[in-house]
């Protein structure tokens, strides 16, 4: 039996557009409704038959559902609540996708009713933003983090567990603050660097900004996909993950520190341990089939 009937959506750009296109081909009888803030995207999902019924107003769109999935940007995530709440019925459970645990709990569990809010985080997306970015497997074989509140009913919690199973996701469950701190280092930070690296690069007055695009290979190029991410999105989940990003960047700057010891005192051997240990990293990601083993990513080089 699937674990939804009526699936309504708000929020509709990559991730929220995904999900539908993930719904509609892995649980072609689910009924999708769905709402966005911004008329452009709304026309957008009604012109490309995204769902069954796209409404005006979120509270409409949840009117008869029995899942509602909040894909906002985390800042907005407290307001969508209390836009939905007078609406939502009883037995609906409310989850979200939020890149952020802690502040995302916090915003939903004071608004909606207890017990049936069962925030999550599926660990995939791409930079790019909108509805007609998504694509129904955008979930196959990625991580959905399941982070329930201290009083999200058991059987609400499995129930959207099995709904990202439905969809690709493998899932595994945490605390909202572990998951914080986890993503604080394989994904928060790195795109702090990104955006760093890539203003940096963009800032040197010796170097145009034509020969940073011409001879922008490999690391370089890497970091400006990273760097060309939804910019609304990354301030909302620095702004709410504060503590864990500030940690995490103080024992980066540590670390860097170290680097350029080595590399001011010729300490070869420092450098070395360093990256050969980096390497071993790189290598069990592909193991675990989280990423591509082709060199240079898989780019055609033809
Ligand atoms: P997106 O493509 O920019 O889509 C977000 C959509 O929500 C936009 O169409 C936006 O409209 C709309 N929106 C904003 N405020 C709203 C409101 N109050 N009511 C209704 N709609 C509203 O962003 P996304 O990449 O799908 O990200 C959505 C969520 O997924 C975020 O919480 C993010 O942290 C999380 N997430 C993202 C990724 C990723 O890689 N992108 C991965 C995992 C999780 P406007 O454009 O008009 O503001």
């Amino acid at each position: 039996m699937l674990p939804f009937a009526r699936v309504s959506i708000i929020g509709l750009g990559l991730i929220g557009s995904s999900i539908a296109r993930a719904v509609r081909q892995y649980m072609p009888t689910v009924r999708l409704s769905g709402h966005d803030a911004s008329a452009q995207v709304r026309e957008t999902a009604r012109r490309i038959d995204l769902l069954d019924d796209v409404a005006d107003h979120a509270g409409a769109a949840v009117i008869d559902a029995d899942l509602v999935i909040l894909c906002v940007p985390v800042g907005a995530m407290g307001a969508v609540a209390a836009e939905i709440a007078a609406d939502l019925p009883a037995d609906a459970i409310v989850s979200d996708v939020g890149s952020c645990k802690t502040s995302v709990a916090q915003a939903l569990g004071g608004v909606l009713p207890p017990g049936r809010v069962v925030p999550a985080h599926p660990v995939a997306g791409t930079e790019q933003s909108g509805p007609e970015a998504g694509f129904a497997t955008l979930f196959q074989r990625r991580w959905c983090i399941v982070t329930p509140l201290a009083d999200s009913d058991e059987a609400a919690v499995v129930r959207v567990e099995e709904f990202w199973r439905r969809i690709g996701a493998d899932v595994e469950r945490m605390a909202p603050d572990h998951h914080d701190l986890v993503l604080a280092v394989t994904s928060h930070l790195p795109h702090l660097i990104a955006y760093t690296i890539v203003g940096t690069a963009d800032d040197l007055e010796q170097v145009t900004q034509s020969e940073v695009i011409k001879f922008s290979a490999g690391g370089f190029r890497d970091f400006t996909r990273i760097a060309a991410s939804d910019p609304v999105m990354w301030r909302d989940v620095f702004l709410s993950n504060k503590e864990a990003v500030l940690e995490m960047l103080q024992r980066f700057s540590e670390d860097l520190s170290q680097l350029q010891r080595a590399i001011r005192w010729g300490d070869g051997d420092a450098l070395y341990d360093r990256f050969a240990k980096t390497r071993a990293i790189r290598r069990s990601i592909v193991d675990q089939g989280q990423d591509d083993a082709a060199a240079d990513f898989g780019r055609r080089h033809d």
